[in-house]
Parts: structure tokens; sequence; C-alpha cells
């Protein structure tokens, strides 16, 4: 769960009190490197290249600057001394502030004004930027200088006493908030008395007498709350609000936001001043924010939006609407032609879109920032594609520039946008699986089946799902857990299906037999409607309009590829991404129609297909539950018999999809009570039948079934028996499965379709356990092709899935012709954590910052890792030509792709709807990094 992005109590913190006279400092430390960079006058000491140094805005500041754009002059004080600021325990060493005077000086030079200057102030803003974008996570100061003196001397300048004071007052504001730590509703509120007692409905509508009451008042909260007067010394002010941007780094917001996003923590923000330049100086002049394509769509149209008679921050603040950028033209033609001109340069020179900040000031353009733009995944896809066509970039930098995870965003339902921002947010889980999901609330899978058949859209909301739930998620819009992490079952089958689903969303408390869940003190019941994102974790209620993706559309041939330019789109970047990858791609897949999705996503071959959810499908869980309550071989043998035409079929449907592409087939897995119903629904159905005097054969039955299940039972079932231990203690499974894929094979071998079957024993941690079920696999394979007088080539080999089975690889692999990584339980059996109970604590251990990723989400490389690394190495030195794959989920995360590249896997196996997000990623892999890294 996210956690609240509270903000810490700090104590109030201004720089040191030394005043503008006494520019020296006591402290010295990183002596002899260079900490700040200065741009200004058409020069600057950094470039495009420092973005580690000088981070993104102050590398694009020193960029636009060499280019001879018009850039208000400054320096940049770099991330490094971010890093100083805080071993130094969060105080800014002498030299460093130092070099900071220093520049300061260069830049009161360069803007022909001086900091504090009573006739000529020069006045700077303050502004983080560190080397990722992190938008409005950190602090910001703007019009830094002014104080009771300087003020009038604007005023004075600028002849514009409202201006003067307008600025005066937002400064105070902005640094008691951001400096002092004041809470913005204490100046919020005196604004609105003022404004109040002026008869004012706009902020613009105060005049310069009002405003002068508003700086008053404002300087009276500073006393108030900080216990000391606004500070009047600029210096003082410049190292208070330099060193509030630094500590910004370390806020609530901003830890989470690079949590999210995977930013490191070590990296520290620059931290940028400016001379400031003024879009609030009358009706000449403007501020606004745009991009050179639109970053929604990937339309190749100039996007943003400006204020006339505004200072940046009122085009985000939403107190005043902005206008659309196109409007500019007309208001401003000649400034609005020169900014055309300058993003469209800052496009071909940067060869992607542009995220742009302008201020004009008079009637004179200047440029606050360029940065490449963020964009939804569909807009990725659409401006790198036409990137290419426009010959500013290659196929390799159009597979390079796309984030491999925001693909799986063209594949997902979709919200009809306004609709879902008129609904507030109920509660958030784990985003599982992404789309769109609106639906009518059930508890149960049986339910969802029923309704679902009357032609209703249901979410499925389970405690948790089972593998006994699977035609209910099938139906289901989207499937929302209040438990499980995201390798828990609701995850993995959500995905693998293309399901939007959220997990572990623990504010859901769902009672089943009421048929509700209560979320935030509301209590929502079955057929109630709830909508989700499946990509941010966020649940609503109420009913919001959804739309397939075209993408989607076109993989089911409900569309054709050419009548949908986005899939084209799609398609090119694969195809080019299959150009630089190594990795081989496969997927996880249990019947034809998912081989078929995954072939169709470009799939070659099927790296787990789980035999185990075949027996879920229509009328065989009937015939396994009769194979478990076998007290006999023979009766065993009988239901086996009767599984295995069924079997046979799924396989040889599995293997037509495929196309001659290598299919493995995994013997069965879980625990067999899993197949039977739980031990409390029998007592209770017993207890029912027994209340109504109903005896027979019923009763019967379910006390049977309940002596089974009493059997079966374990205390830890997921290290009890299942895997390979099923086949050893009852070998007529596996005898039954081989027969099923080798006649499947047959078959099809005569038919003419090349077949390749890779039998799989999962759980293996002793090469005799493996010996074991080879030799059952062997021996039947024989007799099959004997009796069909047809040869096929098949291999038989293990999961490494038991960290016992990594480390003992060598020998495994004598038995061994190929290893896929189970790396779902090899996480848990290596951490103990239980894959379907991480939910409750990870939460807490992130919080703690004792894991950074969920390790079933993405590899931890550092542990899990080297018993992959070590099974590669040992596995190869016993057998060269060992196959390697990998089929536990992380085969489609992009970074865990990255560590299986290095490992030198031969293919990775991600869930048919993952297959895109793993061709890219697998492409960046091969890049970025190389086998043995
Ligand atoms: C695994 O453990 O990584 C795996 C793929 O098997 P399952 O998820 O079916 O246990
Ligand atoms: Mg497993």
């Amino acid at each position: 769960m996210p956690k609240k992005l509270a903000r810490k109590s700090r104590k109030s913190a201004v720089g040191s009190r030394q005043s503008v006279g006494t520019r020296k400092s006591s402290r010295n430390s990183g002596k002899g490197r260079k900490y700040v960079y200065f741009f200004g006058n058409g020069k600057a000491d950094g470039n495009r290249n420092m973005k580690d140094l000088l981070g993104g805005k102050g590398s694009g500041l020193a960029e636009m600057t060499n280019a001879g754009l018009p850039v208000p002059p400054g320096f940049t004080i770099s991330t490094e001394a971010c890093t100083l600021y805080y071993a130094e325990g969060r105080k800014v060493p002498a030299n460093v502030d130092k070099e900071m005077i220093e520049n300061l000086g260069k830049l009161e030079k360069a803007a022909g004004a001086t900091l504090g200057d009573v006739s000529n102030p020069l006045l700077v803003s303050v502004r983080s930027g560190a080397k990722f974008s992190m938008p409005g996570m950190m602090d910001t100061i703007l019009n830094l200088g002014l104080n009771d003196q300087t003020v009038e001397g604007l005023k004075a300048r600028t002849k514009n006493g409202r201006f003067a004071f307008d600025s005066y007052r937002r400064f105070i504001q902005m640094f008691g908030n951001v400096v002092l730590e004041i809470p913005k509703e204490a100046f919020e509120k005196r604004f609105e008395e003022v404004k109040h007692g002026a008869g004012a409905h706009l902020d613009t509508d105060l005049d310069e007498k009002a405003l002068r009451d508003v700086v008053a008042r404002y300087k009276e909260v500073v006393k108030g709350k900080s216990g000391r007067a606004f500070p009047q010394d600029p210096l003082e002010q410049l190292r208070g609000a330099r060193d509030a941007v630094f500590r910004s780094w370390n806020n609530a917001r901003a830890i989470e936001y690079r949590r999210i996003y995977d930013i490191p923590d070590s990296i520290g923000t620059a931290v940028n001043v400016q001379m400031m330049v003024f879009g609030n100086t009358g009706d000449r002049s403007a501020t606004g924010v745009g991009f050179t394509r639109n970053p929604a769509t990937g339309a190749k149209e100039f996007y943003g939006e400006f204020l006339v008679n505004a200072q940046g921050e009122d085009v985000v603040a939403g107190i005043r609407t902005p206008q659309p950028i196109h409007e500019l033209e007309k208001v401003m033609p000649q400034a609005y032609k020169q900014l055309r001109d300058i993003t469209t340069r800052l496009e071909k020179h940067y060869r992607d879109v542009q995220d742009f900040e302008f201020t004009i000031q008079d009637d004179r353009l200047f440029m606050l920032q360029t940065r490449n733009g963020k964009r939804t995944g569909y807009a990725a896809v659409i401006i790198a594609t036409d990137l290419v066509a426009e010959k500013l970039i290659t196929p390799k930098d159009a597979v390079l520039q796309i984030d491999p995870e925001s693909l799986s965003q063209l594949l997902s339902p979709v919200f009809e946008p306004k609709a879902w921002k008129a609904l507030g947010v109920a509660t958030k889980g784990l985003p599982a699986s992404p789309g769109a999901a609106s639906g009518q609330v059930v508890f149960t899978a049986d339910h969802a089946v029923e309704r679902a058949r009357q032609g209703k859209k249901v979410i499925l909301v389970r405690k948790e799902t089972v593998p006994d739930d699977i035609h209910g998620m099938f139906v289901a819009q989207g499937i929302l857990t209040a438990t499980g992490g995201m390798t828990s079952h609701a995850a993995v089958v959500g995905r693998q299906m293309g399901k939007p689903s959220i997990v572990g969303a623990g504010a859901l408390d769902i009672s089943e037999s009421a048929r509700s869940f209560i979320v935030n003190g509301k209590t929502v019941k079955e057929g109630e409607w709830v909508s989700f994102d499946g990509l941010t974790g966020e649940v609503k209620l109420g009913q919001v309009a959804t739309k397939p993706s075209e993408i989607l559309q076109v993989i089911a041939g409900d569309m054709k590829s050419a009548q949908s330019d986005i899939h084209q789109r799609f398609a090119k970047i694969l195809t080019w991404s299959d150009q630089f990858r190594r990795l081989g791609i496969r997927a996880n897949a249990d019947q034809p129609d998912q081989a078929m999705t995954a072939y169709a996503f470009g799939a070659r071959g099927i790296g787990l297909c789980r035999t185990e959810h075949m027996f879920f499908g229509e009328g065989r869980l009937a015939i396994v539950q009769r194979m478990i309550l076998a007290e006999k071989e023979e009766d065993r043998r009988a239901a086996l018999a009767e599984l295995l035409p069924l079997q046979r079929g799924d396989f040889y449907g599995v293997f037509k999809a495929m196309q001659g592409t290598p299919v493995t087939i995994r013997t069965i897995d879980p625990p067999l009570h899993e197949f039977l119903p739980k031990r409390e629904e029998l007592m209770v159905d017993i207890a029912k039948l027994e209340a109504k005097g109903v005896k027979g054969k019923e009763l019967q039955d379910k006390q049977t079934l309940l002596r089974r299940v009493e059997q079966l039972h374990e205390f830890n079932p997921m290290l009890g028996h299942r895997g390979v231990r099923l086949g050893i203690t009852y070998p007529e499974i596996t005898e039954m499965q081989t027969r099923a894929i080798i006649e499947a094979a047959c078959q099809l071998a005569k038919e003419g379709t090349k077949v390749v079957p890779e039998i799989m024993i999962p759980l293996v941690g002793l090469v005799k356990e493996l010996r074991d079920q080879k030799a059952i696999v062997d021996r039947v394979a024989a007799d099959v092709m004997k009796e069909k007088g047809v040869k096929v080539k098949y291999l038989v080999g293990t999961m490494i899935e038991v960290p016992r089975g990594a480390v003992t690889a060598d020998e495994i692999a004598h038995e061994a012709e190929f290893f896929s990584f189970g790396t779902n339980d090899l996480t848990q059996l290596t951490f103990g954590f239980s894959r379907d109970d991480i939910g409750k604590f990870l939460g807490a251990y992130q919080d703690h910052k004792i894991l950074d990723k969920d390790p079933f989400a993405t590899i931890d490389t550092v542990g899990v890792g080297q018993l992959v690394a070590i099974g590669v190495t040992k596995g190869r030195s016993t057998r060269k030509d060992l196959k390697l794959g990998i089929c536990g989920e992380h085969g489609g995360d992009p970074s865990s792709i990255h560590f299986f590249e290095k490992v030198g896997l031969d293919y990775v196996s991600a869930s048919p709807y993952r297959i895109p997000v793993a061709r890219l990623a697998a492409a960046q892999a091969a890049l970025q990094v190389k086998v043995g890294d």
C-alpha cells in the first residue's frame, strides 16, 4: 500500500546568519573540485552530457545557453554538492558556499544587477533539478532577493507598484513555506482576508495597496510561526533556499516517487539559481509550458498552454485557466514564432520530444527549461515511429527510447478519461495487471459466471483467488483481491489472461457470506459497480465506461492490422526489437487460445505449460477428484485414462498453435488438495445434510471427500507433497501425462507438422528425483512411439526452483537436457517469504527500506539471482549445450530481463500479454549490457 505523503516536521532552517558583507564561511570539504557551473552570455560551463552532475534542468540550461538561445543567466550547484550536504550532516561546506558566491558575482555582472541593491536589485529563482525529472516533488523559490527596500527599487525601476508587491508577497509565501516550513494555508488564509476586505474575486483584482497589506500580514505569519522576522538579507535568503532545495530531495513525496520510478536515492539533486524574468509585468508578458508533440497521443502538434501576465506557478496551480498555446500566435505573434523556431531546433538537437518552459517579459522571449518529454505508452510508440520516418532517429534509437513497461498500456482496455476523473479514489492495491475494468461486484467465481451469462459485466472480488476460481476469473472484467502479492494466483493468472487485476488491496473488508465489502466506511454490495485501473492500482466506486484497445482487436482477429495505424507502429517497434535482441522469447500458456495469442504477440515457443490448469477445464475437475480420491492404484488409473484424451487434445492444440516452435510442458505441480473442496465447506455441508436428516449416498460421498481432504491436509502445502514428489508417489500421473504429450506429438508428426516437446519435471532438488521421473518419461515415450510407429524428438529437463537444485545444478545437468528457472518458487524458498502472503508485510519492508522492490516482481539479483548464476555455471559445466530459460514471473519484467541477459540465459518466458514488453526489454538488454557483465 502506498504510504501517506506526510511531511516530516523539521526544525526551521535558514542559512548561516552571515550578511552580504561577510561572504565567508568556516568549513571546507571536497576541495579542488568544481561544484558550481555558470551559464550566461552565450557560454556555459556545462553541457547536455552532464545530467549526472547538473541534473536534467541544469544540463538543459547549459546546452541551450551554448546554442545561443535566450536563456536568463545563472548557475547550477551540482548534485555532488547535494551529496556533500548530506555527508556533512545537512550543511553545505565552506568551499562550495564560496564557489556559489563567486558565481553569484558573475551572475550579477551578466545580469547588470546586484543581489540586494536597492536601486537595481537582482532577483533570482532557486529550483531543484535531479538527473531524472521528478515533477512537483521537490521545491522551488521565485523572486528571491526581495526585501522591504529592494521591493521599492523594483517598483521604481518597473514603475509598477502592483507588480513589485505581488512579487514580494509570492516570495514571502514560497520562502515561508519551503524554507521555514510554514503551512501554505496560513498564508492563504491571510490572502483571502485581504481579498474579501477589498471585495476582489481574482488575485489580479488586488491593487498595490491591498498587496502591501498582504505583505504586512504575511510577515506577521512568518514572525508568528517561525519566531523571527522575515529575513531581509538576500544572501541569507539564498543560502536558506539552496539548503531547502537540497533538503527537499528527502521529503516524503520525493522518496516515494523515487521508489515508484526506481530512481536511486543516492544521486541527489542539483540547485539552479537563475536571474528572474517576469511574465507578470503586464499584458505584454506571459508564461507557459509546452511540448513539441502531444505527450498523450503522440500527434505531431505544438502542444501546451500559457497565461498572459502571470508567473510560472499560476499555470500549474489551476487558479486561472491557461489558454492553449496556439492562441499565443494571436496575442504575441513574434514571440510565438520565435518559440516555435527554438523548440523545433531543440527537438532536432535532442532528437526527441521536448518539454519546455518559457517566459515572455515585455515581448521578449526567454527559455527556462527543456528536457525530453514524458509521454504515455501510446504516444511513445507514435513518436518513436514518426521520428524514425522523419529520419531524426534510427530504429535502434527508437528501440532504446521506449519504456518497455509502457507498451502494456497499449493492450489494456481504456477508460473514458472524463468519466474516470469524475470519481474519487476509494482505495489502492498492488497493480498486478494493467487495464481499465468496470463491472458489478461478485464474490464467487460461480456468481461471476452466472451473471456473465446474463450479459453482465462483473468484477470478481475475493480475499484471494484459488485455481478453482479460474472460470469466474475468465468471465470477469477484472480481478480485485484483498490479499496476495505480485505473484499470487490472482496476479499470475490475471496477467496471463490479460485481465486487469489489482491484488493486496488490504483496505477491502470482504464478507463473502454477506456478499459485500466495506471500504473507507462505505459498504458495497454484490451487484454494485466498481471500477479500477490495473496500471495504477486505484479503485473507485461506481461505473466508468471502457473500450478495448485496437491492438487486442487485431491480435484477436477482429480487426485487420491495415486498418489500425497504432497496431502497425507497435508491430514495427517489435520487429526492430527482434533485430537487436539475443534472448529468445517464449510464453507461459496452458491452453491453445492462450498459445495462439502468445504466438500472435511474437512468442516463439512455450516456456511453461502448467498442465494442472487444464484440470480445471469444463467437466474435468470431477475426474481429477475421482483420481485423487481413489484408494487403489487401479481406480486411479481408470480416472487417469479418462483424463488422457482430454490432455492429449489440449497438447495437440497447443503444439499446433505454436507452429513447430518448442513447447515446454510441465508435469503436475500443485498439492492435490487444491483440486478438492475446502475442509470447512465440507464440514458445513455435512452438518446441513445431517440437520435435514439426509442420509445415503449424498452424505456418504461428502464424508468420504472430507476424510480424503483431511488425509491430504498439510501444514505447509507449498513445501509439501507437490511437484516431482507427486510424480514419485503416483508414477501413473507422470505416465499419463507423458503419454498424452507424446501421442499428441506423434499425431501432429503424422500430419506433417513439426513438434518439439520438452517435458519438464518441477521442484527438483535432488538429481535422483529427476532420474526417477526421466526413466518413466523415456519408457512411456518409447512405448508410445512404438505403438504409433512414429519417432518424435523430445527433451527431458527440469525446473530449477529449489535452492538445492541450483547449488547442485552440475549433478542435475547429467540428467536434464534443459533447465528452466522457476524464479517464483526460487524466490519464495530463498527468502522464505510465502509468495501468497508477502502482501501483508511488503509495504512495511519497503517503508523501512529493508527491501526496495517486490522480489517476486523484480529479481533479487544479489540473492536469488546468484542462485540463478550458480545454476547456469554449474549446469553448463556438465552439459555445454544445456538449454537455459526462465519461466517465473520475472521473465516479463524488464529489469530482470537485463539480469537474465547478463547471466547468459537462452530465453525468457512470460505470460502472453507480456510478450511485447519482453521483446522490447530483451532488445534493450542486448544493446545495453553484455553476457558475463
Ligand atoms: C516458478 O516457481 O517460478 C514457476 C514458474 O512455477 P509456478 O509459478 O507454477 O510455481
Ligand atoms: Mg514453481
